[in-house]
Formats: structure tokens, C-alpha cells, sequence
């Protein structure tokens, strides 16, 4: 990739500060791998495209980086989960057999696994190497007439966010617009009920969350073309130039494929969340207005008015139970907001929330929802989150995977929110089940017993011996 299309990904305007008197993107700074690099975005970015054979062309490390490190669920293929890799080594590097390598590799892809697609990840090694990769990709492709894009995203080039874009900006540039969408099955249309085409663009389907919303705009007469990348085909890929309209679910990951199709296709688009009921119906609004049918926009208020008196049904005996709670919320992106105003719904409080990977945008979002003195915690090491929970009297901890062990060691209520989670909390039946397993989790008769002294303490009964003392005197 060119040092000019890395400073082009890196000045996005479509990000509002960018409008700011000498602001821009973050620019990597030495460390900035540390929680991910760019190979590792832009991997993460387009793993979940489910028939796509994903080809990590680096040593063996870089593959195990982040191949299926994410929650993202497919509803067919498999081949996602297929961990491919060149596995270069010193004696290749030595040899200069790195592009046979891939050449080879991508071959056996082929061969082993027919997929739609194979996605070429550059990563440090070729790319300091010089190897000529996109020219073993082009010969590739013409040699085995399947499609063979090169990701260059190797990690040198900047940040995680940064490889996120360039994984976005390599599918508007070399996917989309190859191919029309298939026709509308005869019988869909009829008057008063017209099909409008649509595109969700950072959405990853984890835990399957993505399929709370799919029944919802079928019912409404909104085809998503593609979801950028959740349970999404390459084929469906190749179709985003048709959308009519398009959401962009999480701001910083993706922004630049919002706006990139804007500019080739006009498409409008706007940033929106399908997390907790206002925000959900929210969305539904959008797309109605971005395409303006009045009966769409009536079945859209309909919809909402149903979902809305079903989902409320439905939380009552868990707001109950919840109203009042008091929440530390550490995640980031759209979630730092988003799920602020889902956990408002429920009636509960919100202490402070962490805004790491959080835009400006997001930022102000957060301000609007808890107000001018809002807590936001730019770094929120083990230590600041415990005594963050201590001094606000924090009831539960919602955070991602890596705060597991922080929060059970301290004793406090925990809930996986990131990629890792179990549950999808998308929709309104995603947010009935945001509820119950917020209940499940602070209601759960395991704090009271570990927060209790352990028996033998302020007793004359002993502690335990080690467990090798007992092995040894039995
Ligand atoms: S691309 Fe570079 S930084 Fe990323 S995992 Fe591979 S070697 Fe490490």
C-alpha cells in the first residue's frame, strides 16, 4: 500500500473532528500493536464473510494473531473458521521463496475448499521483504479464475483502526459493484408493498445478534444486501453499490466505507445502533427517511409501535428487579454509547463508561446521555476499574473478556459485553436478554458466599493447610 493511500485512510473526513483547527485520526504511535495491529484489524474487519477462504500470507504467529478471536456467527459456511497461513520462515525469507509460497498456498485453498473468494492479509514479513504479492495475487487469479484480493494491511503501516479501514476501503475498491443482486422473487411486490435495498456496515453478527434484527426489516420490505461483514457472502459483498441506504453500525471501525459509498454511489447513509429499544427504533426511523416511501415509513411506525409494546411486556418484571443498579461500563466504540442508553431503558445507572475506542462523536453521544460531568475513562487498568467500582458503589461491571479475571478477583458482578459475549443483545429481543442476564449476573447467590469472611478467620479454626503441605503430610 502506498504511503499516500495510508495518509488518505488516516485523514478521514467523514470523522467530525477531523474538521477541527489541527486534529485528525489518531496516528500510530510506538506501542500501538500492543492491542492489535493492522493485519489484526483488517482481518478481524473481513474474517466473519463466511465463504471466503481467509489466507494470512506470514510467519505462523501472525495467523493465530486473531483468527477466530470473535464471537462472529455464519448461518452456512464455515470456511471462516478455517485458519490458512504461508507459514513463512527464516529459510524462505533466506531463499526468496515467499511468493512461490503463496502462489502454492492459494492453490491449496482453492483446490482443498472451492471458496467464493481468497483474501490475501499481507502482513510485516513480505511486506519488508518487498515481495511483489499483489502481482502473485493478479496471476492467481487468472490462472484459477476465482476471485483473489489482497488485504495489504501489513502492521507497520499503523494502528488496528487503521488495518479496520484499509480492510474497508480494499472492498469498496476491488468487490463492490462486480455484481448485481439477484432479482426479487416473482410475487414480493405488490401495490403498496415496494422492496428497498439496504447495506449494514460494521456489523459482525456476534453471538448471532444480527438475526434479531433480520425478520424485522423482512417485514418491512428491506433487502440487506450485504452486512459488512456479519454472516456475509462474498457475492452479497459484490452488491453493496445497490444499496438505497446504509447504516453504519460501528463508527470507528468502518467509517470510511460509509462514506466511500456515498461518493461513488450516493448512497446516503447515517450512524446508527441496534442496542436498547430507543436506539433500535431509532434505526428502523433512519431507514425509512433515507428512503422516503410513505407506506414503508408507515409499516416502519407500525412495527416500532408492536415491538416497542412487546419488548416493554416483556422487560417489565426485569426492570424491577434492575431499577436502580448502579453500572460501570467499560467497552468501546458505539457500545461506549449505545449501550449507555439500553441500560438507561432498564433504569439503571450508569457510573462511568470507557471511552478507549471511542470517536468525538461518540463522546458527545455520551455527554447528551449522562450529562456535562459524565465519568469517561480513557485508560482503565485493573486498578482504576476496582476502585472506580468501590467509590461509586458499583453493583455490576460490564466490560469485555479481558476484565474477566479483574472483576471475579475483586469480587464484583461481571458481564462480557465485547466479542467474546455468549448472547447476542441486539434488538428488542436482544435487550430482553440483556436484562435477564444482567439479573442472572448480579442476582446470583455466588457474591454473597465469596464476599462473606472465609470460616476460619476471627475463629480459632484453621486455615486450610497448602495444598503441598497436604500432599506431603497427607
Ligand atoms: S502482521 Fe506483524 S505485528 Fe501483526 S501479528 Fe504479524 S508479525 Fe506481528
Amino acid at each position: 500500500m502506498k504511503q499516500k493511500e495510508i495518509a488518505a485512510l488516516l485523514d478521514e473526513p467523514a470523522c467530525a473532528h477531523n474538521h477541527k483547527h489541527k486534529s485528525g485520526c489518531a496516528r500510530p504511535k510506538p506501542g500501538a500493536t500492543a492491542g492489535g495491529c493492522a493485519f489484526d484489524g483488517a482481518q478481524i474487519a473481513l474474517l466473519p464473510i463466511g465463504d471466503v477462504a481467509h489466507l494470512v500470507h506470514g510467519s505462523i504467529a501472525c495467523a493465530g494473531n486473531s483468527w477466530d478471536n470473535r464471537g462472529a456467527r455464519s448461518s452456512g459456511p464455515s470456511l471462516y473458521r478455517v485458519g490458512m497461513t504461508t507459514d513463512l520462515t527464516e529459510q524462505d525469507v533466506i531463499m526468496g521463496r515467499g511468493e512461490k509460497r503463496l502462489f502454492h498456498g492459494i492453490r491449496q485453498a482453492i483446490d482443498a475448499h472451492r471458496p467464493a473468494a481468497v483474501f490475501v492479509y499481507n502482513t510485516c514479513v513480505p511486506a519488508l521483504t518487498g515481495e511483489d504479492v499483489a502481482a502473485v495475487c493478479r496471476e492467481a487469479e487468472r490462472r484459477w479464475s476465482i476471485p483473489v484480493v489482497l488485504v495489504d494491511a501489513a502492521s507497520f503501516y499503523g494502528s488496528k483502526n487503521l488495518g479496520n479501514r484499509i480492510a474497508g476501503e480494499t472492498m469498496v475498491r476491488e468487490v463492490c459493484g462486480t455484481r448485481e443482486p439477484d432479482p426479487l422473487p416473482p410475487g414480493i411486490e405488490r401495490p403498496g408493498f415496494k422492496v428497498h435495498d439496504i447495506c449494514l456496515v460494521g456489523e459482525y453478527n456476534i453471538a448471532g445478534e444480527l438475526w434479531h434484527m433480520l425478520p424485522l426489516f423482512d417485514e418491512l420490505g428491506l433487502r440487506v444486501l450485504c452486512a459488512l461483514s456479519g454472516d456475509a457472502r462474498f457475492r452479497e459483498v459484490q452488491t453493496m453499490h445497490r444499496s438505497e441506504a446504509n447504516m453504519m453500525v460501528c463508527s470507528k471501525a468502518m467509517i470510511n466505507v460509509a462514506r466511500r459509498l456515498e461518493e461513488a454511489f450516493a448512497t446516503p447513509w447515517f450512524e446508527g445502533s441496534f442496542y436498547g429499544i430507543a436506539d433500535c427504533s431509532a434505526a428502523l426511523r433512519d431507514f425509512a427517511r433515507l428512503i422516503d416511501d410513505p407506506d414503508l415509513h408507515q409499516r416502519t411506525e407500525a412495527l416500532i409501535a408492536r415491538e416497542e409494546a412487546t419488548a416493554a411486556a416483556a422487560l417489565a418484571p426485569w426492570r424491577a428487579r434492575l431499577a436502580g443498579r448502579r453500572v460501570l461500563l467499560y467497552t468501546g466504540g458505539v457500545k461506549s454509547w449505545s449501550v449507555i442508553s439500553a441500560l438507561q431503558d432498564l433504569g439503571m445507572t450508569v457510573v462511568a463508561t470507557g471511552t478507549r475506542k471511542s470517536t468525538e462523536e461518540d463522546k458527545a453521544r455520551i455527554r447528551a446521555l449522562m450529562g456535562e460531568d459524565a465519568v469517561m475513562l480513557e485508560e482503565g487498568n485493573p486498578r482504576t476499574l476496582i476502585d472506580l467500582v468501590n467509590t461509586h458503589r458499583v453493583d455490576v461491571l460490564i466490560a469485555g473478556g479481558r476484565n474477566l479475571y479483574t472483576a471475579l478477583k475483586a469480587r464484583i458482578p461481571f458481564l462480557d459485553i465485547n466479542q467474546e459475549r455468549e448472547f447476542g443483545y441486539a434488538g428488542y429481543a436482544g435487550m430482553v436478554e440483556l436484562a435477564r442476564q444482567l439479573c442472572l449476573t448480579v442476582e446470583s447467590p455466588i457474591w454473597d458466599a465469596v464476599r462473606q469472611p472465609p470460616p476460619w478467620s476471627g475463629t480459632s479454626a484453621e486455615p486450610p493447610r497448602p495444598l503441598q503441605e497436604v500432599a506431603r503430610h497427607g
